[in-house]
């Protein structure tokens, strides 16, 4: 088993994580984020689990990171991400874990924020050797996809300079990230919620010579928790798209695609399994842990109501300063998230698998 430094990573170092989750059959899960309290119980959940983790920032949490109030709303979509990005690049070795910084869905419209991050990718590149972030997202799977492929292609030409990796999204994942996304109808025609394989092979040969990529690819998973039942998960969709390159481009892995799952909230645990057996290394989680977090601070805020509404007890005259501290009930968010992250480590069969050496 290879061994890398704890840290954030990016470059060859990137790639050695991604292959080892491939080759040993693990995930790792894509954990967005919003503030440095979810950073911060990220890297706990994955120091306690001894998993390496990647943390993932979506426009509009990168707005939050720097202040829903920043009156200039694009500059505080790139100046969050950049501050999150050097907020994990100065603790995560201290956690002792392997830690990958992404970024989440950017349509056509927020094709500028990624470029305006690259930006800063390339200044933090020259003064330390590295990329500020391990990759980007690029979803212009709403496009047609020579638009979505020529986009990809111009800023992984970009990216591949300084270490830095592509995702791309094929196919349509359902529901909605952050504003970016797709209703999904009850009982509607599904089928543009599933990736074509040839439009894989077509992404394959024309991003491959030119850097590293991975592939959002739509297997009928969908942002956010519904009902079960309206859209089936169909990871063969996966298994089926690596056949097809490995066959057409002779490539020398028999799955050659470093594949992301999507929406991976709320989905059965044996899909989950079989999608990461096809070659996904990163499942996104976000509607789960972000319940995970709330639900503990609604109980605590239940419990010790009288603390949220008087500084001191009207009768006694007994101060709550301790009961709404906000450490006392962000930490009860943190705790809850730590938690649920455990059961996503175990799901993917990344626990205690670290690549942290030293
Ligand atoms: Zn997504």
């Amino acid at each position: 088993m290879p061994t890398l430094k704890p840290g954030v990573v990016s470059g060859d170092d990137y790639l050695t994580l991604l292959q080892a989750a491939k080759d040993g059959d693990y995930a790792l899960p894509a954990v967005n984020v919003v503030g440095t309290d979810s950073v911060n119980a990220v890297l706990e959940a994955a120091a306690v689990a001894g998993s390496d983790v990647i943390v993932q920032l979506s426009n509009g949490g990168a707005q939050f990171y720097a202040g829903k109030g920043m009156p200039d709303a694009g500059a505080a979509k790139v100046l969050g991400a950049v501050s999150a990005a050097q907020h994990v690049h100065l603790l995560a070795e201290h956690y002792g874990v392997c830690v990958v910084l992404h970024t989440d869905h950017a349509n056509r419209e927020l094709i500028p924020w990624v470029e305006e991050l690259l930006t800063h990718g390339e200044q933090h590149f020259e003064r330390t050797g590295k990329p500020l972030y391990s990759s980007h997202m690029l979803d212009l799977s709403a496009d047609p996809i020579d638009f979505n492929l020529e986009q990809c292609a111009r800023i992984l030409t970009r990216m591949t300079k300084i270490g830095m990796s592509l995702e791309i999204e094929l196919g349509v994942t359902g529901g909605e990230e952050d504003g970016v996304g797709h209703d999904v109808e009850e009982g509607a025609d599904s089928s543009h919620l599933y990736t074509q394989p040839e439009d894989v092979l077509q992404a394959w040969e024309k991003l491959s010579p030119i850097g590293h990529f991975s592939v959002a690819a739509s297997f009928g998973n969908v942002h956010g928790v519904y009902k079960p039942g309206n859209v089936k998960l169909r990871p063969e969709i996966l298994k089926n798209s690596q056949a097809l390159v490995h066959q057409k481009a002779g490539t020398k892995h028999a799955m050659p695609l470093d594949l992301v799952f999507h929406g991976g909230s709320g989905s059965e645990v044996a899909k989950i399994k079989e999608a990461v057996g096809y070659g996904v290394f990163k499942m996104n989680i976000d509607t789960d842990t972000q319940f995970a977090f709330a639900k503990p601070v609604g109980d605590y805020v239940k419990a010790n109501l009288a603390a949220f509404e008087h500084q001191l007890d009207p009768e006694s005259g007994k101060p709550y300063k301790k009961q709404y501290d906000p450490r006392a009930w962000l930490r009860k968010g943190q705790q809850g998230m730590i938690a649920r992250l455990q059961e996503s480590f175990e799901v993917l069969g990344s626990k205690g698998r670290s690549l942290a050496k030293g």
